[in-house]
């Protein structure tokens, strides 16, 4: 099936490898196995150890390759197994750039742990172009960024800003979690490598945990398979399984709840007890123009200001519908505190920089009634 001639919700049905080549089964099986029969040593085959190779991940693996238009990709265990799997294409005295208010599990990895390998980062406001040029280094090897970033949803020109990244010679990688392959193609924008939290919306339902690496070029894709290979932390084929039964449903899921989180920005950016509130489909949001031109979809997060401390306290204590808790993209609405949550791995200063304050709330919009949801919020802050 020539699957690059189709619209991205047909490949999302048929990305060419839904099937089970061996049987014609039209749901890949688990194949929950660790080793596989080698007696022909003449004519090895396709997979000899679950680690290296699974039939059920390679199907996962081919389909996420499928949807961001890359040539591979790449099954991890978690999303920061995934990023700590494209960071690995650095090298000891290597330089990264990096998007100053991004996830805090890599602002984690990178300040934490890639430091004891004599890998060093500075983070920058990559919203202005020129901070790029900037703080590019003799030793720069690769720029990191999300768009739009978490949790103030700022939006970077990723076209632009892969454009510096090339001249430079650099690897540009982009963390596409919030707005997924459906709504924005890093790789056609010029990044090199794609990584994704598919336990967000990827996968969709708080059922698994879950990373995916994608790159453009098969060069780079040989450097993570080695990485993936050599770490181990690979996704079981139960999960990959899972993972694939979420994201067919990916399409219907995400523009439901992008309607539904606009619904509800607009009705809190009219409430008194709001002071302001953050979404890339807003036509006063300062990254608005550049969202649209980038991607198809404004997403299913908002993050809002209330007025003081204490009414945000009692949202979250009184709060009924959402679940209070971190992660999101679930078909569940998720309502998280970033302060101690999200954010909870970053100095408090830098925090306060950001302008991740103790009244920001940012939610995950879900599959709920969204009147209701709205009817929820009206209670708790009456
Ligand atoms: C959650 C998240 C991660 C980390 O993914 P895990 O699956 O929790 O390891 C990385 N980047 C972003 C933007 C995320 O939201």
């Amino acid at each position: 099936m020539k699957t690059k001639d189709y619209s991205f919700d047909t490949k999302l049905i048929h990305p060419g490898s839904e099937m089970d080549p061996f049987t014609g089964a039209v749901s890949v099986p688990i194949y929950q196995v660790s080793t596989f029969d080698q007696g022909n040593l003449q004519n090895p085959r396709e997979f000899d150890y679950s680690r290296s190779g699974n039939p059920t991940r390679k199907a996962l693996e081919q389909m996420a390759a499928v949807l961001e238009n890359g040539s591979e990709g790449f099954a991890f265990s978690s999303g920061m197994a995934a990023i700590h799997g494209a960071l690995s294409v650095l090298n000891a005295g290597d330089h990264i750039l990096v998007c100053e208010d991004v996830y805090g599990g890599t602002y984690r990895i990178l300040t934490r742990y890639f430091t004891k390998f004599g890998i060093e980062t500075t983070f920058v406001d990559v919203t202005k172009l020129e901070n790029i040029e900037e703080n590019v280094k003799n030793n720069t090897k690769a720029l990191f960024l999300e768009s739009p970033s978490n949790p103030l949803l700022k939006i970077t020109d990723i076209e632009a800003a892969c454009h510096i990244g090339k001249k430079y010679g650099l690897i540009n990688i982009v963390d596409n979690t919030f707005m997924t392959p459906y709504y924005q193609n890093p790789l056609d924008l010029g990044a090199d490598i794609v990584v994704h939290s598919a336990t967000k919306f990827l996968g969709g339902h708080s059922d698994v945990v879950a990373g995916l690496v994608i790159v453009k070029d098969k060069s780079l894709g040989k450097e993570i398979r080695f990485t993936q290979n050599a770490v181990g932390a690979v996704l079981g084929p139960q999960d990959s399984w899972l993972l694939m039964r979420g994201m067919k449903t990916l399409k219907v899921r995400m523009d439901h709840q992008s309607q539904s989180a606009y619904k509800l920005a607009c009705w809190l950016r009219e409430h008194e007890k709001i002071e302001k509130v953050y979404y890339p489909g807003f036509d006063n949001h300062p990254g608005y123009e550049i969202h649209r031109k980038q991607s198809r979809g404004d997403g299913a997060i908002v993050s809002f200001l209330l007025r003081d401390y204490d009414t945000t306290k009692k949202v979250l204590s009184s709060i009924e519908i959402p679940v209070v808790a971190v992660s999101l993209g679930a078909v569940e609405s998720i309502l998280t505190y970033p302060t101690t949550m999200s954010h909870a791995a970053m100095p408090k200063e830098q925090r306060l920089a950001l302008g991740v304050t103790d009244n920001l709330l940012r939610i995950s919009v879900g599959l709920e009634n969204v009147d209701e949801l709205i009817a929820d919020f009206e209670r708790v802050l009456s």
